[in-house]
């Protein structure tokens, strides 16, 4: 095994991939320099966790990705039953009872221009492998966020609702949490409402009250933000969809943020100023619910 290939590995642990219909060990699996996912991030993904060998919400989320290539004209040739077959065989080849899936579609193959007309079959790739985003102590500690000066841009014709292979504003927010040595950064839209952090949506607790920015403020429509959501309803808990300034995090009882990586992540802080609670009863409650939750499938 070369030095990259060890490397490779040993960042994602063990851990299975499919690409265009045929399994093999993660190492293994090789895109062209030519495809468009890569020349021009002309692509698409799901990431979503397994949780006792079960993928949770999986057909939620192959439908967030049909709708994603719907609106990047972006034709794939597996129906949801050969791709939730694919996970399934990551899943059991990957050896792993919890995990992370990514599922990722590119335009494929094509020359060095941009036109997507001249690219052929597109590129799936289906991933089973560990996936840890934060420590524990995060988990006790909570989230230090800032407030990224990148902007989350709605109105420009991509849609924040498509999960593209770009993710460029996310990851220069990111670089901003990193240099302010924060744990992550909150995006605000260019009218300055709350959007959601690099990648997860966001939540805050007012007076026992749920509350998150509408998607059409710039943001995913994450599953577990609607899972939250869900178990919010059934635990009669207040919940309102709602735009926010940062003000409004300052000055939360609780804040939090979801995401299939992340699950749910309590925030101690933005921009320095302290949140009351952390870890506070609303949260505590809710990621009781979501475990279980998960581990119903
Ligand atoms: N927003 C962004 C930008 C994300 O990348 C993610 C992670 N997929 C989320 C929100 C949360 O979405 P989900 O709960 O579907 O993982």
């Amino acid at each position: 095994m070369n030095r990259l290939a060890q490397t490779h590995s040993a960042r994602t642990g063990r851990g299975k991939s499919w690409l265009n219909g045929e399994l093999m060990p993660i190492e293994e699996a090789k895109v062209s320099v030519l495809d468009h996912g890569l020349l021009y991030g002309d692509g698409i993904f799901e990431g979503l966790r397994f949780y006792g060998g079960r993928p949770f919400k999986l057909s939620r989320h192959l439908q967030r990705l049909r709708q994603s290539a719907q609106a990047l004209c972006l034709d794939f040739g597996y129906s949801d039953d050969e791709l939730a077959q694919g996970v399934q065989d990551c899943v059991a080849g990957s050896g792993l009872s919890d995990g992370y899936i990514r599922i990722l579609v590119t335009r494929g193959e094509g020359n060095l221009g941009i036109n997507p007309s001249h690219c052929g079959r597109a590129t799936v790739v289906i991933l089973a492998a560990e996936m840890e985003l934060v420590c524990e102590d995060k988990k006790r500690l909570g989230l230090r966020l800032i407030t990224a000066s990148t902007k989350r841009v709605t109105g420009s014709g991509l849609d924040c609702r498509v999960k593209s292979l770009n993710y460029l504003h996310s990851i220069l927010a990111k670089t901003e949490a990193n240099h302010a040595g924060a744990d992550d950064a909150l995006l605000l839209n260019v009218q300055g409402l709350v959007a959601e952090c690099s990648a997860a949506n966001i939540f805050i607790v007012k007076q026992g009250q749920l509350f998150t920015p509408p998607v059409t403020d710039g943001a995913l429509e994450g599953i577990t933000r609607e899972t939250v959501i869900e178990l919010a309803e059934s635990m009669s808990l207040g919940f309102l969809e709602q735009s926010m300034s940062p003000w409004d995090i300052y000055t939360a009882d609780e804040c939090f943020i979801s995401g299939s990586a992340a699950r749910l992540l309590p925030v101690a802080s933005l921009d320095g100023r302290k949140l009351r609670q952390i870890n506070g009863p609303v949260l505590t409650a809710l990621q009781k619910a979501f475990i279980q939750k998960v581990s119903r499938g």
